[in-house]
């Protein structure tokens, strides 16, 4: 049985006050049979970890070195360090914005994996890959390219993330959705065997809570990616819920 995740990036988005929101999912979901993990900027981290015992708390980003000089990077085990038990890796606004390549994704999520850190790597077409029907191709190499050898079901999750569905309120349509994750699951026993077999694959892009029930009914779907609607309470808890009644 995959258990499910419904995983709330912020971006740079929060303040200290912003932990309320936190608090709140904490009251309201500490039992919860699914994984609910919030990814704040890092300075609340810490904080975030201190007010949510029974949440996951998850990063943005690390960086692929143990130790050293990078100003204004942050190691994979400082993030275990103060509490986080995941981090998202390679999200499409890192891959655009800092150019990230799918080969350093690769050794970000290995560092991360090294930390006893859950990788959540992000995979996903843009709208002019999609256009010329290239999605599948993109996703393959993405996926080819990102995985670590050494990524199971149990330390690795994979986003897949239509970049054009991303902060757009544009949804992908369930058959694209379907057929994606359908793909990816595939795609990643193939390389990786019968031990990523269930890795589980998340949706993201624009999910909230008017269309999230309708998500999750969608075969090898395992959860979601929430950008906006993760940010405050009442419409992140909504999704929640869709996801532990999926
Ligand atoms: C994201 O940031 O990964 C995301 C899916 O954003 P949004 O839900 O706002 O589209």
């Amino acid at each position: 049985m995959i258990k499910k995740m419904a995983a709330g990036n912020w971006k740079m988005n929060g303040m200290l006050d912003s932990l309320k929101e936190i608090e709140r999912l904490q009251a309201a979901h500490s039992n919860s049979k699914i994984d609910i993990v919030i990814c704040p900027p890092a300075p609340l981290l810490l904080p975030a970890r201190k007010k949510a015992p029974d949440l996951l708390i998850g990063a943005q980003d690390c960086h692929q070195e143990v130790s050293g000089a990078h100003t204004g990077d942050v190691s994979a085990s400082l993030l275990k360090d103060v509490g986080a038990a995941a981090v998202i890796i390679g999200h499409s606004e890192r891959r655009q914005a800092h150019a990230e390549s799918s080969a350093l994704i690769k050794e970000k999520a290995t560092a991360a994996l090294n930390a006893g850190l859950t990788a959540i790597i992000c995979i996903g077409e843009t709208l002019e890959q999609r256009q010329a029907e290239e999605t599948l191709p993109v996703l393959k190499d993405q996926l080819e390219k990102s995985l670590p050898e050494t990524a199971t079901a149990q330390n690795t999750v994979v986003a897949y993330e239509p970049v054009w569905a991303i902060g757009t309120g544009l949804v992908a349509e369930p058959a694209q959705i379907g057929e994606a994750h359908r793909f990816c699951r595939a795609q990643i026993t193939k390389q990786l065997g019968a031990k990523a077999a269930n890795m589980r694959l998340l949706y993201g892009g624009s999910v909230k809570a008017a269309n999230a029930a309708e998500i999750f009914k969608i075969d090898c779907v395992d959860g979601a990616l929430v950008g906006g609607a993760s940010l405050r309470f009442e419409d992140f808890s909504p999704i929640i819920e869709a996801l532990e009644t999926a």
